[in-house]
């Protein structure tokens, strides 16, 4: 199955809807992989805007 970011947090997810946020919000034109495991720690989590550990989108066109 072809992974999907979220449009809203852009997490990378197979499911239907965003195991974030619980939106169906889901696009399948983005580019980048960036993976947060601590987002406390991460200064890229901070400029992404995330919150929660997991695998996001650098960028969410669709
Ligand atoms: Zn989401």
């Amino acid at each position: 199955m072809k992974k999907k970011a979220c449009r809203n947090c852009r997490l990378i997810t197979t499911t239907k809807l965003c195991p974030n946020c619980k939106t169906s919000s889901l696009s399948d034109d983005w580019v980048g992989e960036l993976i947060i495991v601590y987002p406390d720690k991460s200064k890229i989590a901070k400029i992404a805007n995330i919150t929660k550990p997991g695998k996001y989108a650098i960028l969410v066109r669709g």
